[in-house]
């Protein structure tokens, strides 16, 4: 019989498809990571960082296996939890799409939502939750990808030798993301002994992540890069990311990386998570700077059916300013007036005191906005044009000052501490007849417009109706 006596058994074993290029350009292959058992590229690691672990003792029967992971790695850990008759407590930060924890849950695995973007120290972030449960469960293991060697291990041992053997030794470039590092450090040094230093290996990073040198901001793409909080004191990078791998890094926004992910799903039949859609734009534009003699291999990490709700969902898209409509009715970005469009919108870091948010607003008066708009609210973010995440409240000068002149707050409080409800927001690219109605509804005197998911303006009710 042709048949496996386990799941964990049809762990990896990927296919690779050939992905159209331009003619002239160099072969480009994906390999489809979604097609292992449990959906994802971390199937591999839960496998190989358990079976280690046993191996080490860490790991008995019965045993918790406890986890920190957007989503792929809890459910390959939970998988081969399931599989093995463990139990799996996992940690997810709260962007996690609905899809990815209701797979958890459907494992067995027990899911702790915790709220993402806090900074590093904080206690209630959600690696240090993972890490105090591990603490107080008797018997359970951290399995901790970032800094465990059987993560770049599992590649090492399994991917890298799979695309040696699938491209008979012809593969040139490999391109993949970088999130705890782990596939890209474990593929590509394989890649790289067994071919003597040839294989170029190139990590595909969201443009705001710190690995490429973007500022640490949020970005839409899940599960891969690395964020910085700005008031994280010390940024700690993953053992598992071997920077001395990589030979170049190709920085892709947002926009980029979701578009390309479309266009896969229509154009070439794949369907597939937005990690990939951004390692697909890298390797796209790594296999048009070489000629036909190269082969060029991008690893699809997982598939688009776990963000249905949002990178397939166009309200989702068109909200967050990344569609610009196809007809030419007139848009919530024609709002913003051009003068606008190229400075920063204004906002006010929410670190900063009462007095410095006091003086940004005040400024703003210089700018020449509407008149509503100096004594309405602000958006608050951090320290740079916030991205739609970031809104995390509203200060208005007049309400800030009234409260400043009579007593009740100090003008060296921080401003985080005297915030007023987050502005709504609309995508540039909404339609203005579709923006009015929704607003009609609602009291808010002012909303933030969003282009490729960051505040490019704010606008009033009047701004809108102006347009129609
Ligand atoms: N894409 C997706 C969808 C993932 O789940 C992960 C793992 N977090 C990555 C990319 C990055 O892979 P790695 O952690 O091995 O760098």
């Amino acid at each position: 019989m042709d048949v496996h006596e386990s799941v964990l058994e049809l762990v990896g074993g990927t296919p690779m498809v050939r992905l159209r290029t331009p003619e002239g350009s160099a072969a480009l292959y994906a390999k489809l990571e979604y097609l292992s058992a449990g959906g994802s590229v971390k199937d591999r690691i839960g496998l190989h960082m358990i079976e280690q672990a046993e191996r080490d003792g860490l790991l008995r029967p019965g045993a918790t296996v406890v986890e920190a992971t957007s989503g792929n790695t809890g459910a390959g850990l939970a998988m081969v939890a399931a599989a093995k008759g463990y139990r799996a407590v996992l940690v997810v930060p709260d962007k996690t799409s609905a899809e990815k924890i209701a797979t958890l849950r459907g494992f067995g695995a027990e899911v702790v939502v915790r709220p993402g973007g806090l900074p590093a120290e904080d206690p209630g972030n959600v690696f240090n939750t993972a890490a105090r449960i591990a603490e107080q469960t008797p018997g359970s293991w951290l399995a901790g990808q970032y800094d465990n060697p059987a993560n770049p291990g599992a590649h090492y041992a399994t991917t890298g030798p799979e695309i040696w053997r699938q491209t008979d030794g012809r593969i040139t470039h490999l391109v993949s993301c970088v999130g705890t590092g782990g596939t890209i450090s474990g593929t590509g040094r394989y890649l790289k002994d067994v071919s003597g230093g040839a294989v170029k290996v190139v990590g595909a990073d969201p443009a705001a992540s710190v690995y490429s040198g973007g500022d640490g901001r949020p970005y839409f793409v899940e599960a891969t890069g690395h964020v910085c909080h700005p008031e994280t004191i010390e940024d700690v990078w993953p053992e598992s990311y071997d920077q001395d791998v990589v030979d170049e890094l190709v920085p892709v926004g947002d926009r980029d990386a979701l578009l390309t992910l479309r266009q896969l799903a229509r154009e070439q039949g794949l369907m597939v998570g937005g990690s990939a859609g951004l390692a697909v734009a890298a390797a796209q534009r790594v296999a048009a700077g070489l000629g036909p003699e190269s082969l060029v291999v991008v690893i699809l990490p997982d598939s688009g059916r776990q963000y249905l709700s949002k990178y397939f969902n166009d309200a989702w898209l068109l909200r967050l300013g990344f569609l610009d409509g196809e007809d030419d009715a007139a848009r919530a970005g024609d709002a913003v007036p051009d003068s606008l469009r190229d400075a920063p919108l204004p906002y006010v870091n929410r670190l900063s005191t009462v007095a410095e948010a006091l003086t940004v607003l005040r400024a703003r008066r210089d700018l020449g906005l509407p008149p509503v708009l100096p004594a309405g609210p602000c958006p608050v973010g951090p320290d740079r044009r916030p991205t739609a995440p970031e809104l995390a409240g509203s200060v208005s000068l007049d309400m800030l000052a009234a409260a400043v002149e009579q007593g009740e707050v100090a003008p060296d409080a921080l401003v985080r501490d005297h915030l007023a409800a987050p502005l709504p927001h609309f995508g540039a690219g909404e339609r203005a007849d579709a923006v009015l109605a929704e607003w009609e509804q609602r009291d808010d005197e002012v909303a933030v417009v969003l282009y490729d998911g960051h505040g490019i303006g704010l606008i009033t009710r009047d701004d809108v109706r102006k347009l129609l």
